[in-house]
């Protein structure tokens, strides 16, 4: 019975919430800021480089390459079919991110450039052409290697709605990229004849200003495609809103008037509303605020580790009510403070309902001075407390999750 009631709740969460899209302690930012998103995108490649599957995003050191073929025809000083297959790109966790432009609330071209120390191609080979007048042919394994590889993207899109919600739509994806220095070894030329094969690595590294020269455009277009896979991966799997910190709840009109919050915030837990999972607040805006009035309190300790107080209060019905103390919520608007039997003396309050399903959650408290009927929500020497037992903290779920499956394995 217990088990069918988890698969269910987990079934609705699991549409409503989004929360769930991102590795615990994954940084978001607000549109526009660019330097958070330097910060992001920078830690994407460094902390994230095996991937972050919630989000569609493949590993990026190494990035595994299934296919690649760079085809250089035409009359020039290098005539080469050269196909890669399962090859790895390695480097990219060592990325510094340099730029990264466009990432607007109604994005159109958007740009990121990144300096990668040593960015080497590993894997199968074939070749046969001629370079530099000199025939080449082989198959077998090879190293490409670039020394200070800067790499430049710039895409153009636009927004689309899928499903009631907006994807970014990449519609075409540019690279060009710039190196100190370009490294070669092919193994296994010329059917495995060592000595012409050591001739040809050695005048190819000898020479390798001109040849890249040549085979740049080649390049940029092969790696193009793949970075457009990559990030097409990710915009059409993540609405492109929720990319972002939940500008509902860092946003809230509560907060509008007041101090800005921090530009960037690590999102340790969610609390969602439990009749429908939408977003109410963060356990990283739990507060230690006692009521003089509370009947007693103790501690809660959250998925993410964070210690909230849980306090018992009484209404003046005898109804009692276990809250949590938080900084922010999101709340839907509601009319004027009352000023009567508050559990905070000083403070004037008035309901907290969910802005989607209009479920209590709890109430909103603001100082009597700056309690006036124009202001919806508080101030931020106001607070919030919210009903224990009807919210629900997305680390919960997930343990939810965890139990399901081994119930399942079982
Ligand atoms: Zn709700």
């Amino acid at each position: 019975m217990k088990v069918k009631f988890n698969a269910g709740l987990v079934v609705l969460l699991a549409s409503t919430c989004f929360a769930a899209k991102f590795p615990a302690g994954y940084t978001l930012c607000k549109q526009g800021d660019d330097k958070c998103l330097l910060d992001q995108i920078g830690a994407t490649f460094t902390k994230h480089s095996q991937g972050i599957p919630e989000m569609n995003l493949v590993g990026l050191d190494p990035l595994k390459i299934e296919k690649m073929d760079i085809v250089q025809g035409g009359d020039g000083p290098i005539n080469i079919v050269l196909n890669f297959k399962n090859v790895d790109l390695t480097g990219l966790s060592q990325s510094t991110v340099k730029k990264a432009n466009g990432f607007t609330a109604n994005p159109t071209k958007m740009e990121m450039a990144v300096l990668v120390p040593v960015a080497s191609l590993v894997g199968g080979y074939k070749i046969n052409g001629k370079v530099l007048i000199l025939p080449i042919q082989g198959e077998g394994k090879s190293n490409m290697t670039m020394e200070n590889c800067h790499i430049q993207l710039k895409w153009t899109g636009k927004l689309v709605e899928k499903t009631g919600k907006q994807f970014y739509q990449l519609d075409k994806l540019k690279a060009t990229f710039d190196t100190t220095r370009f490294h070669m070894h092919f193994s296994n030329l010329f059917n495995g004849d060592k000595a012409l094969g050591d001739n040809m690595n050695q005048f190819l590294n000898d020479n390798w200003q001109d040849i890249l020269k040549e085979l740049k455009p080649s390049i940029v277009t092969a790696f193009a495609q793949i970075f457009q896979r990559v990030v097409t991966n990710v915009f059409d799997k993540v609405p492109y809103a929720e990319l972002y910190h939940t500008s509902s709840l860092l946003e809230s009109p509560a907060s509008s008037s007041s101090a800005e919050p921090s530009q960037e915030t690590l999102v340790e837990d969610f609390f969602i509303c439990r009749s429908c999972g939408h977003d109410v607040s963060l356990s990283n805006f739990v507060l230690e605020k006692y009521s003089p009035l509370a009947l007693g309190s103790s501690n809660q300790t959250l998925s993410a580790g964070r210690e909230a107080i849980v306090q018992e209060v009484q209404n003046t019905l005898g109804i009692r009510f276990k809250i949590i103390v938080v900084e922010k919520a999101y709340c839907a608007k509601v009319e004027s403070w009352s000023l009567l039997h508050s559990w905070f003396p000083g403070f004037a309050w008035k309901l907290c309902v969910c802005p989607k399903c209009r479920t209590h959650l709890g109430w909103m408290f603001e100082p009597l001075e700056t309690a006036t009927s124009d202001r919806y929500f508080p101030t931020e020497k106001g607070f919030y407390a919210l009903i224990s037992s009807n919210i629900i903290s997305e680390g919960y779920v997930n343990s939810l999750l965890m139990r399901e499956k081994a119930l399942r394995d079982n």
